[in-house]
Parts: C-alpha cells; sequence; structure tokens
C-alpha cells in the first residue's frame, strides 16, 4: 500500500469511528415516540409514526421566551428536538406538536408538572401535579385516508386532517385573495380552511374554494358535519375534571402550554442570609485597629 492511499484509509476508517460514536451520543440523548397521528395524515409512503426526540437545551428555551411562547416559537421550539425526523415541525398537525412538546417537557425537566387551579364559584386555589407520563393519548384509526364521504348531490370526495402544511397554504390563499378585493384576510381564512382539507378531483386550493362556494347548502351543511366528527379523535387529553374541596363544584381545567409550562424549576440553598435594617441603625464602623 503507498503512504497516499494509507493515509487515506486511516482518515476513512478514523471519519467512521467518529461517525459512529456521534451517532450513539445522539442515541442515547434521544427517545422514540409514537405520534398521536400515527403519521396518517402527512401520506408518507414509509412513515410509520414514529419520531425521535431529544431535550430542549438553554438556548432554545431561551428562543422560546423571546417569541413570547407564540405558535411559531413553540414550532421552532420543537423543531430544535427532533432528531432525522421526515417531517418539518412546521408542516406537523397540532396535536402531534403538542405531544412531542409534552414529551420533551418530560424528558428535559421530568415528568411531574405542578399548577394551581382556581375554583370559577369560591376561588379556592387547588394545586395538582399533572404526571406527564400518565396524560392520556388518543391515537388516529382509519379504514382509510384520506376519508372518502358521498355528498347528498351524489358527489364523492376526501377530507384530510389539517397539517401546518394546509395551514400554510389557507393562509397564503386568503391572504392572495384579501390582497385582491382589497379586503382582510380574516374573512375568507375561514373559507380556505375548509377546502384546503378537501380532495375534489386533484383540484387545485383556488379551485376547490370555486367549487365549495358554488355547491348545495345542503352539501356544504354535510361537509361541515363530517368536520366536527373528526374533531378531537386523537391527540392529547389536556384536561382534568375537578371536584373543588371547598364548595363541591365540579369543574374542568386544562393544562396550558405556555413559557412556564417549560420553565426549569430549581430551589438552591447558598446558606447566606442577611439582617434587615437601615442606615441610621449604623452607628459605628467597626474598628479595624484592634
Ligand atoms: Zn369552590
Amino acid at each position: 500500500m503507498s503512504d497516499i492511499k494509507c493515509i487515506d484509509f486511516k482518515r476513512i476508517v478514523l471519519a467512521i469511528i467518529i461517525s459512529t460514536y456521534e451517532q450513539e451520543i445522539s442515541m442515547a440523548f434521544s427517545e422514540s415516540m409514537l405520534l398521536p397521528s400515527m403519521g396518517i395524515v402527512y401520506q408518507l409512503p414509509d412513515f410509520d409514526g414514529t419520531v425521535k426526540v431529544k431535550p430542549f437545551t438553554t438556548k432554545a428555551y431561551k428562543d422560546l421566551l423571546t417569541g413570547n411562547a407564540s405558535e411559531q416559537a413553540l414550532t421552532q421550539f420543537v423543531e430544535t428536538c427532533l432528531v432525522d425526523c421526515p417531517i418539518k415541525a412546521k408542516n406537523m398537525n397540532q396535536q402531534d406538536i403538542l405531544a412531542i412538546l409534552f414529551k420533551i417537557r418530560a424528558m428535559t425537566l421530568g415528568n411531574n408538572l405542578k399548577t394551581q387551579v382556581t375554583c370559577p364559584r369560591c376561588n379556592t386555589v387547588t394545586t395538582i401535579d399533572w404526571d406527564l407520563n400518565a396524560v392520556d393519548v388518543n391515537y388516529l384509526q382509519v379504514e382509510k385516508y384520506p376519508i372518502p364521504i358521498v355528498l347528498p348531490s351524489g358527489k364523492e370526495i376526501k377530507l384530510r386532517f389539517p397539517t401546518g402544511a394546509d395551514t400554510i397554504k389557507a393562509k397564503a390563499a386568503a391572504e392572495k385573495r384579501a390582497s385582491m378585493f382589497k379586503k382582510d384576510p380574516s374573512e375568507f381564512t375561514n373559507l380556505y380552511t375548509i377546502v384546503s382539507l378537501l380532495d375534489v378531483d386533484n383540484m387545485d386550493i383556488i379551485e376547490k374554494a370555486d367549487w365549495y362556494e358554488n355547491i348545495s347548502p345542503k352539501d356544504a351543511v354535510y361537509i361541515n358535519e363530517a368536520f366536527k366528527q373528526m374533531d378531537d379523535v386523537f391527540g392529547v387529553k389536556m384536561t382534568q375534571d375537578m371536584q373543588c374541596s371547598s364548595c363541591d363544584r365540579y369543574y374542568t381545567t386544562h393544562i396550558d402550554i405556555w413559557a412556564d409550562f417549560f420553565r426549569p424549576d430549581s430551589s438552591v440553598s447558598l446558606g447566606i442570609t442577611s439582617k434587615a435594617g437601615n442606615l441610621s441603625g449604623i452607628t459605628k464602623l467597626p474598628d479595624i485597629s484592634e
């Protein structure tokens, strides 16, 4: 073996050793989880809905605070915790995002979450301990996807659950139409949100909006009812039923995903104390000559 070839060979072996080592490090700190959507909503051929996530970093938490824990900031926060994921966080379904947020919270800070809830009748404050690993999750099960439905008029269309990609598409279409008619985009958001989730004869989103606005009211109501049935079918259960210890009232409370949810909770004791007083209380400076 010539010298040059020998050096190349050593380099390759070293590169393999390093890459294996790096892989082991990232494996050690990541965990697999099954998304509530089971990956079905993304319609990727080889994706079984399992993703790998790792704990969040101090920088990611700071960025979350800077972004006021907005939807966009939370999405970016999730993105930093995904390991080799075929889907970008911004393209994910909201319920999948929530499940990941629960998982990375538990991985990074522990699965215990203390929150205070207030009785809506008597204002009694109760502290509850959520066990984030024990929170109920519903996983999506469908016979066929996208879900085929036959409208009262006899037309067959298909319905999908929203992904982040659908939301982005709907928003862009609503903004385009609003600027054309010099109106507020919110006037069209609802329309484009609905049609972004319909599969009709390979139409694009603009054609679907046109189609939807011209169907019979009966068909439109049918589509809306079908979507209602798809509400809350899968995802993390964010609520807990409570009974007030003071007035016995039943109420429902839910976990708030806000910056506090990710705040590291720690108590440090350095054994330092100080005594309160005021300046006039000091009558004499300590004599250092003695
Ligand atoms: Zn009460």
